[in-house]
C-alpha cells in the first residue's frame, strides 16, 4: 500500500452525472480514500440540492446544473462556500474541459456526448458509463481517442469484464466476445404478461440497483443492443464476434474466448462499484467494500440463449449495427424518447420496440459524417420519434 501510494500521485477527478447512480457510487469510492483522490467537477442535470451537498461534502472546485434553469437554486445552495457554480451546456463543457486526471462520464444518454467528447478531446482518462455514447458516435468517438491520447475505460461491467480479461492478451489471439445478460426483470414473462407490465415493474431490475433509463433498456433487453454496439466499438471486433448469453445469476459478468479455445471471465458480486473501482484505481487495483463472492453459497450459475421472439429490440440494435450508418444514432435517439414515454405513462412497455422499429424505418438512409451531421440526425430522429408517439393510438398503449 505504502508503495502503491508512492507510485501514485492523489488524482483529480470530475464526474460528470455526480447525482445519478454511477456518479453516486463514484463518490462513494472516493470518499473512502480521500488521501489519493481530490475532486476537481461534479455535474447534474437539475438536482441543484443534490448537486450541492455533493459539492460540499467532497469539497469539489465547480458544480455545474445541466438545466440552465436550475442555476439560481443550485447558486443559493453553495452561498458562502469556495464552490464555483455554472449551469447549461457551456457549464458541463467547462466541467469536462477542466483539467482532472480522471473524468466518469455518466450523463445517462446522447446528452453525455459532447462533454464526454470534450474530455476526451483534451487527452484525459475517460471512465465510460455512457454507453449511448458509443451507441450514437461510436466511430467519431473512438477516432477521437485514438487522435488524443486519451485514456477510455470501460465501466459498464460486461465491457470492465472483458477490459479486464484482455489485459496483456494480443489483439490477434481474441476469437470471440461473450456479453452476458441478466434477462432483466420479465426473462419469463410471455409476451401478453409484458404488455401489461408497468413503469414501477420495469425499473424494479432483480440484481442491479440502476437509474430508471437503464432499468428499462434492462427490461426489454434494448440494454444488451447497445452493449453490443458498445463492445463492437470499444473492442474493434466484428459483430459475428459477439455473442449474447442469459445469465440470470450476473456473477459472470462477461467472457473473452481466444484462438487456444481458453475462455476467461470475470466474476464479482453485482455491485457497480467493482468496475468503477478498477477504472477509478487504473492501472491498480483498489479495495471496495463489497460483500465477498461466495460461489459455495451460490452453488449455481446457469445460462441460456437470449429469446428474440420476445425481446425485439435485441434484433433491432443487431439490425442497426449490421446495417451501420446513421442507423445506431437512430435506435439510440428513439429508444430515449420511447422510454420516456413508457415512464411518463404514454405508451406501454411493448410499444418501445414497436416505435423504435417504426422511427428506424421513418429515419432510413439518412447520411452523416461530422458530428455536427450526427447531432442532426440525432435530433431529427428525436423528433420523429416524438411524432410518432403522439400519433400512437392511446389503444394501444399497453396492448401492442
Ligand atoms: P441516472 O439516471 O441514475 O443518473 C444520470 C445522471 O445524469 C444524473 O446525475 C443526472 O442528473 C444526469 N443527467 C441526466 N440528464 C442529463 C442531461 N440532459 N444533461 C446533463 N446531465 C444529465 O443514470 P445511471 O444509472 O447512473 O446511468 C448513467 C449512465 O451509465 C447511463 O448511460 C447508463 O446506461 C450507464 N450505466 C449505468 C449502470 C448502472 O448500474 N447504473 C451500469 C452500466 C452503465
Ligand atoms: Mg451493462
Amino acid at each position: 500500500m505504502a508503495l502503491a501510494l508512492a507510485t501514485q500521485p492523489r488524482r483529480s477527478v470530475t464526474i460528470l452525472g455526480a447525482t445519478g447512480s454511477v456518479g453516486r457510487s463514484t463518490l462513494d469510492l472516493i470518499a473512502r480514500a480521500p488521501e489519493r483522490y481530490r475532486v476537481e467537477a461534479l455535474t447534474a442535470h437539475s438536482n441543484a440540492d443534490g448537486l450541492a451537498a455533493a459539492a460540499r461534502t467532497h469539497g469539489a472546485r465547480l458544480a455545474v446544473v445541466g438545466d440552465p434553469a436550475c442555476y439560481r437554486r443550485l447558486k443559493e445552495a453553495l452561498a458562502g462556500s469556495d464552490v464555483a457554480v455554472a449551469a447549461g451546456s457551456e457549464g458541463l463543457a467547462e466541467a469536462a474541459a477542466r483539467p482532472a486526471d480522471w473524468v466518469m462520464a455518466a450523463i445517462v444518454g446522447a446528452a453525455g456526448l459532447g462533454p464526454t467528447l470534450t474530455a476526451v478531446r483534451r487527452g484525459a482518462m475517460v471512465a465510460l458509463a455512457t454507453k449511448e455514447c458509443l451507441v450514437c458516435a461510436g466511430a467519431l468517438l473512438m477516432a477521437e481517442v485514438a487522435s488524443s491520447g486519451a485514456m477510455l475505460l470501460p465501466v459498464d461491467s460486461e465491457h470492465n469484464a472483458i477490459f479486464q480479461a484482455l489485459r496483456g492478451e494480443a489483439a490477434e489471439s481474441i476469437e470471440r466476445l461473450i456479453l452476458t445478460a441478466s434477462g432483466g426483470p420479465f426473462r419469463g414473462h410471455t409476451l401478453a404478461e409484458m404488455a401489461a407490465v408497468s413503469p414501477r415493474e420495469a425499473v424494479a431490475h432483480p440484481n442491479w440497483s440502476m437509474g430508471a433509463k437503464i432499468s428499462v433498456d434492462s427490461a426489454t433487453m434494448m440494454n444488451k443492443g447497445l452493449e453490443l454496439i458498445e463492445a463492437h466499438h470499444l473492442f474493434g471486433l466484428q459483430q459475428d464476434q459477439i455473442e449474447i448469453l442469459v445469465h440470470p445469476e450476473s456473477i459472470v459478468h462477461s467472457m473473452v474466448a481466444f484462438r487456444d479455445g481458453s475462455v476467461l471471465a470475470q466474476l464479482g458480486q453485482p455491485d457497480m462499484r467493482i468496475p468503477i473501482a478498477y477504472t477509478l484505481g487504473w492501472p491498480e487495483r483498489i479495495s471496495v467494500p463489497t460483500p465477498r463472492l461466495d460461489l459455495g453459497r451460490i452453488a449455481r450459475l446457469t445460462f441460456e440463449a437470449p429469446d428474440p421472439a420476445r425481446f425485439p429490440a435485441l434484433r433491432l440494435a443487431e439490425e442497426a449495427l449490421r446495417q451501420g450508418g446513421t442507423a445506431p444514432t437512430v435506435l439510440n435517439a428513439a429508444n430515449e424518447i420511447a422510454v420516456g414515454a413508457f415512464l411518463a405513462g404514454r405508451i406501454g412497455f411493448l410499444d418501445i420496440a414497436a416505435l423504435v422499429e417504426a422511427a428506424l424505418e421513418a429515419c432510413a438512409g439518412l447520411q452523416a459524417e461530422s458530428l455536427d451531421d450526427i447531432l442532426a440526425v440525432d435530433a431529427l430522429a428525436r423528433r420523429r420519434t416524438e411524432t410518432l408517439v403522439a400519433d400512437w393510438s392511446p389503444s394501444r398503449a399497453g396492448t401492442a
